[in-house]
């Protein structure tokens, strides 16, 4: 379905600038933007999947992931196809390349803005997650969405790679209350290399996203070889800790995927090896995922170290909430930091 994309502004040498991510595409009339779902068409921005979704689930939050936010919740996903990286790792390709590697073909199933949040609340959610592809791609479905959310009482959740433009922040920022954001390395050779796009832009994200209020817990995925030494993993852990150490941090293991189907998956000593790290520079918060590990998935209090957030089986399958009022640790009463309710 065709929608204007408004987050655009039309240039003085005809071309349209589209607002919404980093990549900064400027378009002539006819031309795709590098996601694949935003075209220019008779002298106007379009986006291609606004109301199609491709991937709709019931999931519980824990799985964007988001720990420290709503706990043992479901969260309303949803996401279209297109995507604005090119991640060789990528574990949604069918969707997310899908428009580049088919000749431009749009697909998805109809879900209105209106129809999402209502499913939303008859599925007894209390989010809607944008995710499965990059959501600031399909911003303005992702909009319209997030505003019947929120005055519907849901709260509204991105999955992104953190490529939005500011004005994409400032636009949203009312109705977002969550965003998980991946820092996929901490190389630059890395980001253009195996995902199409450069780290400072999306570090130059969490920070200004962090500032507007908007909660932020953010996703590594590490990939023996690429992106897995010391160095790199206390970068990524240090350039956290020096912006917010209450902010908390994904640490997820590689399985192959797509166009990396030769790399051997992570092992679990790496896993903890990050964890340490992360301790080690001051995080609060340090999650492993993508493997069985229940200690390490588990939410400790920062104050005394008490056993505060429970989490065991299948991701977001047992989920123990042992906090008081609201976000209080029951033995020393640290207020812990996240979206509680
Ligand atoms: S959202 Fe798509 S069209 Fe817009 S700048 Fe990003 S890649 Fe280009």
């Amino acid at each position: 379905m065709s929608h204007l994309a408004w987050l655009s502004t039309k240039l003085d040498d005809g071309r349209i600038a589209c607002e919404a991510c980093n990549q900064h595409c400027k378009l002539h009339e006819g031309e795709y933007g590098i996601c694949g779902i935003r075209k220019v068409e008779n002298g106007e921005l379009l986006l291609l999947t606004y109301g199609l979704a491709a991937a709709v689930n019931v999931d519980p939050v824990e799985k964007k992931p988001m720990f420290n936010f709503l706990p043992g919740s479901s969260v309303f996903s949803f996401g279209t196809v297109g995507c604005n990286f090119s991640c060789k790792f990528c574990q949604n390709a069918d969707i997310s390349q899908y428009p580049k590697e088919h000749d431009h073909k749009i697909v998805g199933h109809p879900l209105s803005p209106q129809r999402a949040v209502a499913k939303a609340l008859e599925y007894g959610c209390q989010s809607i997650a944008y995710t499965y592809n990059e959501p600031v791609v399909f911003f303005e479905y992702t909009y319209d969405t997030a505003k019947l959310a929120h005055e519907a009482g849901l709260k509204n959740i991105y999955v992104t790679s953190g490529y939005e433009t500011h004005k994409a922040i400032d636009t949203i920022a009312p109705y977002l209350d969550g965003m998980n954001i991946d820092i996929k390395g901490y190389s630059q050779s890395f980001y253009k290399d195996i995902c199409g796009g450069s780290l400072k832009p999306v570090l130059d994200t969490i920070e200004y996203a962090h500032k507007k209020g908007i909660w932020i817990e953010t996703t590594t995925l590490l990939i023996p070889g690429y992106n897995d030494s010391d160095e790199e993993i206390r970068a990524i852990a240090q350039f956290q800790a020096d912006l917010d150490p209450t902010m908390p941090w994904h640490i997820s293991a590689f399985h192959p995927m797509y166009k990396m189907q030769d790399v051997q998956r992570t092992p679990p000593a790496t896993l903890r090896r990050a964890y340490d790290i992360g301790k080690e520079v001051g995080l609060h918060y340090v999650y492993v995922g993508n493997i069985d590990d229940e200690a390490r998935e588990s939410t400790y209090c920062p104050g005394c170290h008490a056993l505060v957030i429970d989490r065991h089986g299948h991701i977001g399958q047992y989920v123990t909430n042992h906090l008081v009022n609201k976000n209080s640790c029951p033995s020393c009463g640290y207020k812990l930091h996240g979206i509680w309710q």
